[in-house]
């Protein structure tokens, strides 16, 4: 790719919440800052409780007026599928506002993040008329139904490793199934999805319909969860702040809540694997990718003894090749670290980890970089037992924990985690050793053979156990901003 390198300053950033259309300010006391090069880019406003509260009402009201749930559902999907062509088409400015604050290098954000949004909006656009309810086997003299209809509006808050892609996860079935939404995005990369929303109404969306309100999880976060307007809340960050905001929800309501929570994914590795540097380059990608700060990075290593000191120097020598650019340099490939405390929070547990007997086999460190980003190289750790900080928190770093196995049962054992469940993946060529992954991994999602999703949306992504409740993506999503109401007629 060339030509896709910009300059920071020159990106013109929309300042503020997005409310009936408008851009709104206020009194601007949250510092946003740039990953790639530590610079303030701005001061955002943070929506307390009023200006939820407007931002809801207004969503109620559109959601009520504007005929969006009473329309024959094909003129919703219309409107989303002019949605995701405008968003390609300004493909390039959405990917520079989403680069410029967040961790995602512009190759990345022009290559994946924008076209695996404007997919995701058409893959939603597609069940508008698709889902349906039921008819009832009754006597003849009654009819039973089950229809689906609306919350009327809901809640979305999103974290800041993916700002578009998960926000979109959330406000795209919400609105697609007929509702309204307002959306909190992370107060680290509030940009991108102001120009989103605003793409949305000249798309056809009616304005108020989809409002974002800027500010902390405290102040705005916990409003957006306890509105009375607000039926339902779909939530994706850390596991602590999704208990957090499932309280809110139950005290509140109770409402519905899709949790999308943390991970400490374990990939397994067995000594029949056909090619060890297949296996090497998918194990980095899954611990390096946007620099571990997504929820299924594969942090825990299991592999077979057989394999396990080629794996590992395969790996080692993979660690020593990465580059720290700046987000905005087009050659960019590796991500920066969120903000400094995060920086440092990923040092202090591979230091305890280390102090407490796990044996360092490539040092995470700080790397310089010519523009001054925070970025940590990747680490590998080799631990003692199952008790190391490493092998059971969530880092949401570049650290790869590792454990070697001799016995399959081990491995399965070791895969297992007290708290999470979110992804797992298992590398081998024995079909009974990938059926019984399948089969007994408490995971939301298995791979075998591979690391990572695919542009298939249709296969939903969840949690199990503190990883979370419900699904993002596949028909499950949509169906989860719909609720389900029974009707029985007397024919007399
Ligand atoms: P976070 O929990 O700190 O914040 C997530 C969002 O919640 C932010 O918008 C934040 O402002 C808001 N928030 C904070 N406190 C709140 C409260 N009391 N009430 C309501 N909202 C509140 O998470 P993060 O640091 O932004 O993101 C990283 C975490 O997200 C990691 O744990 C990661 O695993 C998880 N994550 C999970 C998935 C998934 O699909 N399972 C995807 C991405 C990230």
């Amino acid at each position: 790719m060339s030509n896709l390198g910009f300059r920071p300053e020159d990106v013109a950033l929309p300042v503020g919440h997005f409310l009936a259309g408008k851009l709104v300010s206020g009194k601007a006391d949250i510092v946003v800052t740039s990953p790639g090069n530590g610079h303030i880019l701005a001061h955002l406003p943070e929506a307390g409780g009023d200006l939820v509260d407007e931002a809801a009402q207004t969503a109620a009201r559109v959601q009520r007026q504007s005929g969006w749930a009473d329309c024959a559902p094909r003129e919703r999907a219309k409107i989303l599928r002019r949605w995701a062509d405008l968003v390609e088409r300004n493909a390039m400015e959405l990917a520079r506002l989403e680069t410029v604050c967040s961790t995602r290098p512009i190759a990345q954000t022009v290559g994946w993040d924008i076209p695996f949004l404007a997919e995701g909006i058409r893959f939603f656009s597609e069940y508008c008329d698709k889902v349906g309810g039921d008819v009832a086997t009754t006597a003849t003299n009654l009819l039973g139904m089950t229809v689906y209809e609306p919350y009327g509006v809901t809640g979305a808050i999103a974290p800041w490793n993916f700002p578009l892609v998960m926000a979109s996860w959330k406000v795209v079935p919400a609105l697609a199934a007929g509702n309204g939404t307002v959306l909190k995005p992370s107060e680290m990369t509030p940009f991108s999805v102001v120009r989103l929303a605003e793409l949305a109404i000249e798309a056809g969306l009616p304005a108020g319909l989809f409002n974002v309100v800027q500010g902390s999880g405290i102040a705005t976060g916990e409003a957006i969860c306890r509105h009375p307007a607000i039926g339902k809340i779909s939530f994706t960050g850390s596991t602590r702040t999704g208990i957090a905001v499932m309280k809110a929800a139950a005290e509140s309501g109770p409402k519905p809540v899709t949790l999308e929570l943390g991970g400490k994914s374990p990939q397994m590795v067995f000594d029949d694997i056909p090619s060890v540097d297949d296996v090497a380059d998918r194990i980095f990608r899954a611990f390096t990718g946007n620099a571990g700060q997504v929820c299924v990075t594969g942090s825990r290593l299991i592999v077979q003894r057989g394999v396990a000191e080629a794996l590992i120097s395969a790996l080692v020598a993979r660690c020593g090749q990465v580059k720290a650019l700046a987000p905005w340099d087009e050659n960019s490939l590796y991500s920066p670290i969120i903000s400094e405390s995060q920086a440092n929070h990923i040092l202090a547990l591979v230091q305890g980890s280390v102090h407490s007997g796990a044996q360092e086999l490539v040092a995470c460190k700080r790397m310089n970089t010519q523009t001054g980003g925070i970025f940590l190289s990747p680490g590998m750790v080799m631990v003692q037992n199952s008790e190391c900080p490493l092998w059971h928190e969530e880092v949401f770093g570049p650290v790869l924990a590792i454990q070697v196995f001799d016995e399959d049962d081990q491995a399965f054992a070791l895969a297992e985690h007290p708290v999470y469940g979110l992804a797992a993946g298992v590398h081998t060529a024995s079909l009974p050793r990938a059926m019984r992954a399948i089969r007994t991994l408490k995971a939301g999602t298995v791979w075998v053979n591979r690391y990572g999703r695919s542009s298939d949306f249709v296969i939903p992504t969840g949690g199990f156990g503190g990883s979370g409740i419900g699904k993002d993506l596949g028909r499950q999503a949509f169906e989860a901003n719909l609720r389900l109401k029974s009707v029985l007629m007397a024919a007399e």
